[in-house]
This record gives C-alpha cells, sequence and structure tokens, in this order.
C-alpha cells in the first residue's frame, strides 16, 4: 500500500527552484535509501514527505535537535512527548519513573549509552549526541522513520551498526546518506537526487557505479 504519494511536486526558497517535479511513491515496508551531492534537495524532499504524515512519522534532523541543557534520557523520552500524558511528562522531568528509565535506558544501551543516561548532552560528543538523536526516533515507536544523514557524525567503526538498527526500528525507512558506501544493501530501493531532479530509482542492487559517477559528477 502506498504511504507517500509525491504527484509532480515542486519546492522554491525565495523563487529559487529547489524540487523540480517530483513524482514519487513510496510503498508500507519500504527501505529507501535517498542519494545525492549536497545541495540537491535531500533535506527538502525529507520534509516534504514529513508534511505528508506528521504524527506517524519520526524524524532524525541533520543538526540533531537536541535539547543540550537536558540528559540523554530527556531527550530520548521527548520523542514520545505527545503520546505520554502531561502529568506523566512533568513527573518525568523531576523523578522519572522506574518503568520509563527501563525502556529508555534499554533504548540508549542499544546505541552504546547505556551508562551516559543521565549525562548531558551537551558534554557528550557530536556521535554521542547523534545517536540520541537516532535514539530518540526509536523510542517514539512510529511505523515511519525519515532520517537526514542520521550516521554522518558517528564513529565509522559503528555507523553500521547504527544503520542497521534504525533499519530495523520502524517499517518503513527513508534515509539520506552522503556516505553511500555504507550499507547500499540494507536498503531495498535507492534513489539518485540532482539538481532538485529525480536522476534514477530503483531496487537499490541495481544501482551500478555509473549511475552514482553521473549523480555526484559536477554538472
Ligand atoms: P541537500 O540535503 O541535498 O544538501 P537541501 O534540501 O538541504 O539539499 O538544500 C537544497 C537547496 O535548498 C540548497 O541550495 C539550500 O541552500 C537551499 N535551501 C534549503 N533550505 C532552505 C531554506 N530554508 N531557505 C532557503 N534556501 C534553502
Amino acid at each position: 500500500m502506498s504511504l507517500f504519494q509525491l504527484d509532480n511536486v515542486d519546492v522554491a526558497y525565495n523563487g529559487d527552484p529547489i524540487l523540480k517535479n517530483i513524482s514519487l511513491s513510496i510503498d508500507e515496508g519500504e527501505k529507501l535509501l535517498v542519494m545525492g551531492p549536497s545541495g540537491a534537495g535531500k533535506t527538502t524532499l525529507l520534509r516534504k514527505l514529513f508534511e505528508v504524515k506528521p504524527e506517524k512519522t519520526a524524524f532524525i534532523h541533520q543538526d540533531f535537535a537536541l535539547v543540550p541543557q537536558l540528559s540523554v534520557f530527556h531527550n530520548i523520552y521527548a520523542g514520545r512527548l505527545d503520546a505520554n500524558g502531561w502529568v506523566r511528562n512533568l513527573r518525568n522531568l523531576v523523578k522519572p519513573r522506574d518503568a520509563d528509565t527501563e525502556e529508555v535506558g534499554s533504548i540508549a544501551d542499544r546505541v552504546g549509552l547505556g551508562s551516559h543516561l543521565w549525562a548531558r548532552v551537551s558534554e557528550l560528543s557530536g556521535g554521542q549526541q547523534q545517536r540520541t538523536a537516532v535514539a530518540r526516533a526509536i523510542y517514539r515507536g512510529v511505523d515511519v522513520i525519515l532520517a537526514d544523514e542520521p550516521v554522518a557524525s558517528v564513529d565509522p567503526r559503528q555507523s553500521t551498526e547504527i544503520l542497521d538498527l534504525l533499519i530495523g526500528s520502524a517499517d518503513t525507512v527513508v534515509v539520506t546518506l552522503h556516505n553511500i558506501s555504507l550499507g547500499m544493501e540494507t536498503f531495498s530501493r535507492a534513489i539518485g537526487l540532482k539538481n532538485g531532479r529525480l536522476q534514477f530509482d530503483t531496487p537499490s542492487s541495481s544501482v551500478t557505479r555509473k549511475s552514482i559517477e553521473q549523480l555526484y559528477e559536477p554538472c
């Protein structure tokens, strides 16, 4: 079943066209990789998808969008603030419930932050902050994750593991990546964006070296 349907979509900022005539259908269960050079429109495309189903979707921002003064626990817990009642949210701000500490802690463990649960995010490295953002999206517990360069700051030794965890944590996952050597085989489908246009849209196993070279070569 089609989850996202874009038909001839154009997006412009201040009159400058950024996405040009994009038609794209994404089915439930797809794991989609979005490739393309910097400025191609990848983030803009993800934002456009988010607008379609904000309530069913977790978005991992390229700049993490964390609250630096708060702990890893509180930032991950924020992934479900809208689903948990305000009494529980207030209580957890001051003295987290054991059950929530356990659940959030187990997700923190999975991204390698179990021993940093009560550390302030501002004290973490960039990679640890990015893993906090990934954990928050997983904790949100929705069917769709849209992830914008979700492992760009993660230590290369951990990035495949984090990417696999992310992909396994929601039914439908759309990821932008600049490091395309990472896990092409993990995705079911790949699209190439260049200058705001779709260059290709194929099963990821069919992406050729030539199509990648053409995508990244200067215009
Ligand atoms: P990518 O993710 O592929 O690097 P983006 O979608 O972030 O590409 O950006 C595509 C183009 O749109 C870039 O030229 C960028 O400068 C421009 N752009 C993105 N967001 C905005 C914005 N909020 N206002 C104006 N221009 C923007």
